[in-house]
């Protein structure tokens, strides 16, 4: 007796199809999984024997060979009980349904119940990548799929009820394709609730064209993290392709992704190193993936471990992270925009206009020098920020809100879009250039503030409607370089 049934596994995020062949034989009781299972699927033989017993099928008391393959792949996760499972059932009894086109996916209880898996999204990828569109899964992960093109669904919650479908041959594909429209993303945050402050709103605009990285500098009680954080009010909705993109990593984490909202995540300070980068232990994605095609805001940025902001160079560099654990690697995406805050000195004063700041130069510099320059260089944008004095507030600083920014922001992507597909790029005029150029040859700019300095000069051109960068974008773009007077205490 003998089947084949095919299910999938993930590394990484990417799905992989693998087949489970069963051969069972007269002979001792014996039951046998081959083809590199790790040890949860070893774990899953005596899942796979109560859940079937318990839906009223006598288990064989025979050899039960399984093997799984390609034997390259590593075979992980509770997820393949169910094709396990369904590989015994197929040799004992006659399906009336074709199973050699269907993937199956699902972690059994004990009493065989069908229970929810993670990572459904990246399997279901790698079945359709493989030509595979049916797909059996737990009912439990439905509302993950909906929407989804290309698949047929057959969900279930229960062994016994998924076996006799397929003995009767009254297998039910649901319709999954009716996606669930997303709701506008209502915030309860606003831009017009901050009181002046409009270089570092406008900064923030800037940043949401470019994905520039942004550092606010101020002392405390000047606005910079209710500004930071109304960043999320202004970000533009996710594309489909980026949305499954984020979705595969929630689904990962057993969790659902917000509609097609970017990530936003603002971890504690006291975060580890192993969630902010992602578990060696597990290979799972830390807050760093979680705000891939989003944004991860850094509040007090000194108050974190330096270890955690060590560890952030690489993944913000490379957009990526590899982790690795025996021999094994995976990489996960993480493409977010850093914000982050921080005082200018320990008691917050120093470089404010209104106010004494009672640190030494000492501790300044041993305060600054946490944020040693290779974390410091991730930053494209700086500002610094000042309290903001009463008499300051003219009716005009009011006039900031979320949606007349995040008006502008959209337009300057669509205007972005549309140089694209015209294949033209933004460039800047001669004198501008000249400008920069003359900028360089001080040596007051580093070739990484070269390309920084352009691509901001761009995103302010962008915001503007204008397909070249002028003295204006270029100046603009420098007021934002604050790096020095920072670094000047270091
Ligand atoms: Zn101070």
């Amino acid at each position: 007796m003998y089947s084949k049934i095919k299910s999938a596994v993930v590394v990484g995020l990417k799905g992989s199809v693998i087949e489970i062949e069963t051969q069972i034989s007269r002979g001792m009781p014996y039951h046998v999984i081959v083809g590199l299972p790790s040890q949860v699927i070893r774990e899953s033989k005596d899942r796979v024997k109560s859940a079937l017993k318990e839906s009223g099928i006598r288990f064989p008391d025979d050899r039960i060979t399984q093997n799984m393959f390609p034997a390259h792949i590593k075979k992980e996760g509770a997820h393949l009980d169910l094709p396990i499972a369904m590989g015994i059932m197929c040799c004992m009894m006659e399906p009336h349904v074709d199973l050699k086109e269907i993937g199956f996916i699902g972690e059994l209880s004990l009493e065989g119940r069908i229970r929810p898996v993670t990572g459904v999204l990246s399997l279901i990828e790698g079945f359709v990548e493989d030509g595979i569109h049916q797909i059996v899964m737990p009912i439990q992960n439905l509302h993950e799929v909906s929407g989804m093109k290309n698949i047929e669904v057959f969900a279930y919650d229960d062994l016994n009820a998924l076996l006799k479908a397929v003995e009767y041959g009254q297998m039910e594909a649901l319709s999954v394709e009716d996606a669930i429209v997303d709701q506008p993303v209502l915030h309860k945050m606003d831009f017009n609730e901050v009181i002046g402050q409009n270089q570092a709103i406008r900064a923030i605009e800037i940043s949401a064209v470019g994905n520039h990285n942004l550092l606010l500098v101020g002392p405390p009680g000047c606005g910079k993290t209710m500004i930071a954080e109304r960043l999320r009010t202004v970000l533009p909705p996710l594309s489909n392709e980026k949305h499954l993109e984020s979705a595969k990593v929630y689904s990962l984490l057993g969790e659902r992704a917000t509609a097609h909202e970017r990530p936003f995540h603002a971890p504690h300070h006291s975060i580890t190193r192993a969630s902010m980068i992602g578990g060696t232990n597990a290979l799972i994605p830390g807050i760093v993936t979680r705000a891939h095609n989003g944004v991860l805001f850094l509040d007090e940025i000194l108050e974190f471990k330096n270890e955690v902001l060590q560890s952030l160079r690489e993944p913000i560099s490379n957009k990526s992270v590899l982790l690795t654990r025996n021999h094994q690697s995976v990489e996960f995406p993480c493409d977010f925009q850093l914000i982050a805050t921080m005082n200018p000195c320990p008691c917050g004063n120093h470089m404010a206009k209104d106010l004494d700041c009672t640190c030494n130069d000492f501790e300044i510099k041993r305060y600054l020098n946490k944020l040693s320059g290779a974390i410091l260089d991730r930053f494209d944008m700086l500002v610094f920020m000042d309290r903001v004095e009463l008499r300051d507030v003219t009716e005009k600083n009011r006039s900031y809100n979320s949606n007349l920014i995040s008006e502008r922001i959209s337009k300057a992507l669509e205007f972005k879009r549309h140089l694209e597909t015209q294949g033209t790029e933004v460039e800047m005029d001669g004198e501008t250039n000249a400008n920069l150029m003359r900028y360089y040859n001080s040596g007051k700019l580093s070739m990484r503030g070269h390309s920084k300095l352009f691509e901001i000069a761009r995103s302010i051109a962008l915001l503007e409607g204008m397909e070249t960068i002028n003295r204006k974008c270029l100046s603009e773009a420098i007021a934002y370089q604050g790096f020095h007077r920072l670094k000047h205490n270091l």
